[in-house]
This record gives structure tokens, C-alpha cells and sequence, in this order.
């Protein structure tokens, strides 16, 4: 493998979601290089945000919650600020007839906590501190060699530690020379990726109208199209905003965007009140539809939430160089933000005792 434009570097990580970039910092705090290659035109991954009208609503993750000691740790250290989901006032119930009962009592989300400006937050304050010639965007990686990785444009980075920090579902359509062991290669192809079927339809308002009339924002649909609601508002209530899980399986959502995005609307508005058909902004984010997250396989949800964690056969790869991050192979929380700071401090202690023995990497 060789091309113009090559680059040797100690570590190469493929991926630049939050698993991905948190490797990157604690490998650059350690005193290695690395060169990180993100296939799409922005860092993030499933960390995305409508931006406009004075604030961002995430179109991706939203909350955090107590007992996550590494998230709490990098948005202290970003210095972000967060604040509790707004939880004051009735959960909504709509019945499959379209039926609306208002005062089922708790809100579905409480205890849980937001970030001020989106998450999209954790992504630029851990990209801000990354040297940017270290970090390419628009760079898909295609394949794999021994110490080695090729991105589609023929560019090959030789590293002695390679980090995937991308969905196991992703690493396994990558082209391995030579060839992973199959009991890998299964094991990559049977773990779903977290939310991957999924999609949010967001709104934003000029003022969170719902709270006017004693509703928290939270509502259960079984009409849908939107399944689960929740107040998506800022801590100040500025930009308002409401966002709904689709509730309509990912075969029935393709090329039905303009549809479902008004069928939503109309179920806000029978929800909340007429306020809902007006809003200043909407965004229908299906990451269904993304290839850089979901597989076909994915399409079709986990009925809960899966036993995460790292199999034994993705374990020492390569004579233990190819390390699989991400957050579905974490061994806590996986799935989840937490879980993808996890498996970036796993990945980074292996490779520092590799390549730095004796200097502590938690
Ligand atoms: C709708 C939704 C709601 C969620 N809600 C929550 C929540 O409230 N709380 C929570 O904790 N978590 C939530 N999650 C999960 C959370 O988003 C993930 O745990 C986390 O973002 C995963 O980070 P990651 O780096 O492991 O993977 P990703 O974010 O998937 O990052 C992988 C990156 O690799 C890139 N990539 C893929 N293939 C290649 C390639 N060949 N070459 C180069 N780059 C490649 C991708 O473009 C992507 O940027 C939610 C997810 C979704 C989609």
C-alpha cells in the first residue's frame, strides 16, 4: 500500500465522533502523534445539531445523567455549562384513536441533563484543542493493512497502533490485508449500532407555549408519527423547541421526508395546540438514512437496549495494533456518550503502556 501524500505517525484513528476525538486528546496529552480521518465533512459523528436562531437543538444525543464521572469530567474541563431537562408540568398521553389525556403526572426524562449551546459543544471544545494538521475531514478510510490504513482517495498512513473509533457494523465492510480472523469479523457484524434506526423530527418556537399551559413538553404517542416527545428547549427557553422520536419504522420513512415533517406538525398541534403548526424552524434528521452510522441490518432497531461490551475475539488484533473504539464495544455504558469516552480511555491506556511504559494514562 503506498500513494502520494503518505504519512508515518504513531497512532491512526478512523473516526471522529466523540470516541474518536477524546482517543485523539488523551494520546496527544501522553506526547503521541496521530493522525485522525474522518469521513464526513464534520466531526461529530452521531453528535449533530440544528443550528440557526440564536441556539442549536440536538439532532442526535441531548442528555447526559448522574453517575457518568467521564462526561461530567470533559464538560468541566470544556468548561460547557449544563442544566437539568426541563421537567415542570403534565406528561401528555395520545391514544392510537388521537385522543389527548394531559395529567398523567411525571415527566419521562427528569434527572437528566442537557448541555447549554447542545452537545455539538463536547465536539468543537475537543476539536479546538487538537493541532488541525493532525485532523482531516473528508478523509473515509477504505482499508486496512499491517500497521497500515488507505483512505479512498489512495493515501496511506502507516502508524504503529491503528484505533477504530467507529461503529462495529462500519469496521466490518472495511477491506482487511490480511484478512481479519472470522471469528472477529462476526463478532463486528452482530453488534448493533446504537440508535442507528432511529431519527428525530426537531421544532423550534418563538417561546416554549406548551409550558404556558402547565405541559412539561414530554408526550407518548401510540398514533405517532412521533412515538416519545420531549421539550428541547435551552436552559433560558430561547430557542424553544420540541423534539419527537419518529415512531414509524425506517422502511416507511424513505423519501417521505416533506410527509412525515408535516404529519408531525399537525400531531404537535394536537398535542400542545395550535402554536405547533407554526413554527420557525424544523429539521427531520433520519440516521437511518446515513451510511456513515447505520448499516442495512440496522434499519430495524434492537427491541432494548443491548448487553454492550468487547468481545473476546476483537481483543490483541493484529498482534493487539488494530484496537476497536467506539462506543458499542464499551465495556460500561455502551451505546451511550459515556460509553464512547470509555472506549477511548481503554484504547489510550493500551496503546501509552505500548509505546509510553510507565506513564499512567487515566
Ligand atoms: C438520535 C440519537 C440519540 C441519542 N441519544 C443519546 C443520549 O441522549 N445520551 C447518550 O449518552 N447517547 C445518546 N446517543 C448515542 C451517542 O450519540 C453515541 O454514544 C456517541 O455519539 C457515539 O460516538 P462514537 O464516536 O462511538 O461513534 P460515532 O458518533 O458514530 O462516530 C464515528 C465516526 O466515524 C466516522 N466514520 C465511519 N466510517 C468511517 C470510515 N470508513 N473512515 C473514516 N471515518 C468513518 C463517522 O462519520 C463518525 O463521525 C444517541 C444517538 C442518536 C443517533
Amino acid at each position: 500500500m503506498s500513494g502520494s501524500g503518505d504519512v508515518t505517525t504513531d497512532v491512526a484513528i478512523v473516526g471522529g465522533g466523540l470516541s474518536g476525538l477524546a482517543l485523539a486528546n488523551l494520546l496527544q496529552a501522553a506526547g503521541l502523534s496521530f493522525q485522525l480521518f474522518e469521513a464526513r465533512a464534520h466531526f461529530g459523528g452521531r453528535i449533530a445539531a440544528l443550528e440557526g436562531l440564536g441556539g442549536c437543538v440536538d439532532l442526535g444525543p441531548s442528555w447526559f445523567w448522574p453517575g457518568q464521572p467521564r462526561i461530567a469530567q470533559l464538560v468541566a474541563e470544556l468548561g460547557l455549562r449544563s442544566f437539568p431537562q426541563h421537567a415542570h408540568g403534565d406528561i401528555v398521553f395520545e391514544d392510537a384513536t388521537g385522543m389527548v389525556h394531559q395529567g398523567m403526572g411525571y415527566a419521562s426524562m427528569e434527572g437528566s441533563f442537557r448541555l447549554e449551546g447542545g452537545m455539538i459543544g463536547l465536539v468543537e471544545g475537543l476539536t479546538a484543542t487538537l493541532p488541525a494538521d493532525r485532523l482531516h475531514l473528508s478523509s473515509a478510510v477504505k482499508e486496512m493493512g499491517s500497521g497500515q490504513v488507505r483512505l479512498a482517495n489512495g493515501t496511506c498512513c502507516s502508524a504503529r497502533h491503528v484505533a477504530l473509533a467507529i461503529p462495529p457494523r462500519l469496521a466490518a465492510t472495511l477491506i482487511y490485508d490480511p484478512p481479519l480472523p472470522v471469528a472477529a469479523f462476526q463478532s463486528l457484524t452482530a453488534i448493533p449500532t446504537w440508535m442507528a434506526g432511529h431519527a428525530k423530527f426537531v421544532a423550534i418556537y418563538d417561546r416554549p407555549f406548551w409550558r404556558e399551559k402547565g405541559m412539561s413538553g414530554d408526550a407518548m404517542s401510540h398514533r405517532g408519527p412521533l412515538a416519545e416527545i420531549h421539550d428541547a428547549s435551552s436552559a433560558d427557553g430561547t430557542p424553544a423547541a420540541l423534539f419527537g422520536f419518529l415512531g414509524v419504522p425506517a422502511s416507511h420513512r424513505k423519501d417521505r421526508a416533506a410527509e412525515i415533517e408535516a404529519l408531525a406538525l399537525h400531531q404537535l398541534a394536537q398535542i400542545f395546540g395550535p402554536e405547533a403548526r407554526e413554527p420557525l424552524q424544523t429539521a427531520l434528521q433520519d440516521w437511518a438514512c446515513e451510511p456513515l452510522t447505520a448499516t442495512e441490518t440496522d434499519q430495524t432497531p434492537p427491541a432494548g437496549h443491548p448487553a454492550y461490551g468487547l468481545p473476546h475475539a476483537l481483543v490483541g488484533v493484529s498482534d493487539g495494533r488494530l484496537h476497536f473504539a467506539g462506543t458499542e464495544v464499551a465495556q460500561e455504558m455502551g451505546g451511550l456518550m459515556e460509553g464512547a469516552l470509555a472506549s477511548a480511555e481503554r484504547v489510550a491506556r493500551l496503546i501509552i503502556a505500548d509505546m509510553k511504559p510507565g506513564l499512567d494514562a487515566s
